[in-house]
């Protein structure tokens, strides 16, 4: 397989002025900017302590402001004003209101097929807006820890399964936090330049005297479990330059679902019900699950102790927790998470054992659980030597000083891939696949398609996203027409469509008519994106129906066919009237009607069978129509073309 390079454009800067580019880990739970300062990547910390991680939390509870609180001080309002404390805002980018289907203690209001803004004290908040005040902090670091003006631009992160409309919110709150977006880059495939995998191992690679081109290739899985998001993705490396082979995870899985976990199993112990505490108690024992699940990173057991207002009355209860017991608690999570490696290996066409390193990345990863759950399931000891709080963002960085300074950088840049396959609308319903799932990206694919009817002038290109054979059971991303078409005889116009995804993964969809250039483009920025069942379930039922997909399409496409077939035959008939005589003629009908009724009946089988019987009678009437037309075209006349 050939290796896709990116050159970037040259970006001149001042002679005396260094540039600086951010790289940011917006995360669903803690954010985090670093940069390269002499050669070496980063974290900055705030000024006023030495905190590196930012909390992703901002509290809009002061009507007497506008200025809201970002960060630790507000992760403090947390569990005194929950509903003006905006967490894992996140969770809310770039989906409807009607697609939110996690709990959660905000007031939303907004239109149902729109983003839902949180009604806060201080008016009603978008959860771009609460991105933007997060990036707006970060930025705010930078600024202090870097010379005036110094700040070209910065990368940020995304969890590599955000479809177009969560990549566009988080655009539009850099832009809202006035920060020059350089690229949008995958969380793992960040994780990976930090591990330095750009770059040629030397001490374990196979050295013999020759190997200046080594092409043996590496196989490294990224496993990145955070707050709120699960992410995999294997990588390839080969010679000094990286591919991402296939990338999988789930956007709502992450340290938030162990900690309301584990709080259920608290509530449970004791003997409480979820339903009749308040949102108070829940967040404050969700936060209590936090701390032992961390201790619990550090030591085998830890002691107990909750108190909780039931109805009214102070409940207590006091016990233990231990490892074993958490590993029991958090099995649901640890399942799916190897759900999602297996299936990132199936897509990838690979065995664990293929692999040469699996890396750990993500806060949760610190749980030895987790680490040894991994090690188990791959049968290897992961990666996990750098911090896996900053390995995001430091990763980002060195990717945002590569965009910035080319000249110092080999001009390589990771691929990222498209997570679901992108096609358009064929007739009767069928997709036809222009971007599989997996495909690098920056990625341009180009496809001709033509009418179905004579003299058709327009045509609909309905562009759809998923795995599955039919429309109706994939994801419309948008549509758009184009007209002008020359009429013609069905399947002689020549429509040139073209999908290109850019390196942030945008899609601009087009269409030209290539003997008139007629041309219709769109821009694919959906109002909303899918909610992670939906996302699942496209992937999912890509498999389950594999094989029940592959009957239908064959189905509609003999029925498409064999109406295409009527109707051009019909056409002929009217045409070329004068070559049948009312033997040939009748012949002709009853063949069509019994085709007509064959596909109505929806039985492949008989559909083929009357195809068959009408096949020589058709073939007969086509070859007195080319004797007819070589006669006339002998003796100087025009006729028609039809075949
Ligand atoms: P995100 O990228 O989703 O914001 P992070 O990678 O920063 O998330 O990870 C945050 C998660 O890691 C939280 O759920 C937090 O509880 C968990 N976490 C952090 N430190 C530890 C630890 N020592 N043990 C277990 N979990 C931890
Ligand atoms: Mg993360």
């Amino acid at each position: 397989m050939s290796l896709l390079q990116i050159a970037e454009p040259q970006q001149s800067s001042k002679p005396h002025s260094h540039r600086y580019a951010l790289g940011i880990d917006l995360g669903t739970t803690r954010s985090i900017v670093a940069v390269v300062r002499s050669g070496k990547a980063a974290v900055i910390p705030a000024t006023d302590s030495s905190d590196t991680l930012l909390p992703s939390v901002v509290y809009y509870g002061d009507p007497t402001t506008h200025t809201p609180v970002v960060g630790q001080a507000a992760l403090i309002k947390q569990s005194e004003d929950p509903s003006n404390t905006i967490i894992s805002a996140k969770r809310f980018m770039g989906r409807s209101h009607t697609d939110i289907k996690f709990s959660h203690p905000y007031q939303l209001s907004g239109q149902q097929d729109a983003m839902p803004t949180f009604v806060t004290k201080q008016g009603d908040i978008s959860p771009v807006q609460v991105s933007a005040d997060i990036l707006k902090a970060l930025k705010q670091r930078a600024q202090e820890a870097l010379p005036e003006d110094s700040i070209a631009g910065a990368v940020i992160t995304v969890p590599a399964y955000f479809d177009e409309a969560q990549r566009q919110a988080t655009k539009d709150a850099a832009a809202a936090a006035g920060l020059n977006v350089l690229r949008l880059l995958n969380e793992p495939t960040a994780a990976a330049v930090a591990y330095g995998l750009d770059s040629q191992e030397s001490s374990d690679s196979h050295s013999d005297a020759h190997d200046a081109k080594d092409t043996h290739s590496r196989l490294y899985l990224i496993y990145d479990l955070g707050g709120g998001t699960f992410d995999v993705s294997i990588l390839k490396m080969t010679a000094g330059v990286f591919e991402v082979v296939a990338t999988g995870g789930n956007s709502a899985l992450g340290g938030d679902d162990i900690d309301r976990l584990i709080a259920n199993w608290l509530l449970k112990q004791a003997g409480l019900d979820a339903k009749s505490i308040s949102n108070e108690e829940k967040s404050y024992l969700a936060q209590q699950a936090k701390q032992y699940k961390q201790a619990l990173s550090e030591q085998d057991s830890v002691r107990v102790d909750i108190s909780i207002t039931d109805n009214g009355h102070s409940k207590q209860w006091q016990g233990e927790l231990t490892t074993e017991i958490l590993a029991k608690i958090i099995e649901p999570v640890s399942r799916r998470t190897l759900d999602v490696c297996k299936q990132v290996l199936r897509d990838a066409n690979l065995n664990s054992s293929d692999l040469d390193h699996v890396i750990l990345v993500g806060g949760s990863t610190r749980m030895p659980l987790i680490q040894s759950l991994v090690a188990d399931f791959f049968a290897t000891k992961p990666l996990c030597h750098i911090n896996p709080d900053e390995v995001v963002a430091l990763g980002a960085a060195q990717t945002a000083n590569q965009l910035i300074n080319t000249d110092k950088s080999d001009n390589v840049l990771l691929l990222d891939v498209t997570p679901l396959s992108l096609g358009l609308e064929t007739m009767g319903g069928l997709v036809e696949v222009l971007i599989p799932r997996n495909t690098p990206i920056p990625v341009s694919k180009r496809q001709i398609f033509t009418t179905y009817q004579d003299g058709q002038t327009g045509m609909v290109i309905h562009v759809v996203q998923g795995e599955r054979e039919t429309v109706e059971n994939c994801r419309s991303l948008g549509r758009f027409e184009l007209y002008g078409i020359p009429p013609m005889k069905a399947g002689f116009a020549r429509i040139e469509v073209t999908f290109s995804i850019d390196a942030n993964g945008q899609l601009t969809v087009s269409a030209e008519e290539t003997t008139t250039n007629t041309k219709s483009e769109i821009a694919i920025t959906p109002s909303y994106g899918l909610t992670d069942e939906q996302k699942e379930q496209l992937l999912m039922a890509g498999f389950e129906h594999a094989e029940s997909d592959k009957q239908a399409r064959s189905l509609i496409e003999t029925k498409v066919e064999a109406e295409r077939e009527i109707l051009a035959l019909n056409s002929a008939m009217t045409e070329f009237a004068n070559l049948l005589d009312a033997d040939k003629t009748q012949a002709l009908q009853l063949a069509i009607e019994d085709l007509q009724q064959a596909i109505a009946s929806d039985d492949l089988a008989v559909i083929e069978q009357q195809q068959a019987k009408l096949k020589p009678l058709s073939d007969a009437f086509a070859a007195q129509i080319m004797n007819q037309s070589i006669q006339a075209t002998m003796a100087g006349t025009k006729t028609s073309e039809w075949s």
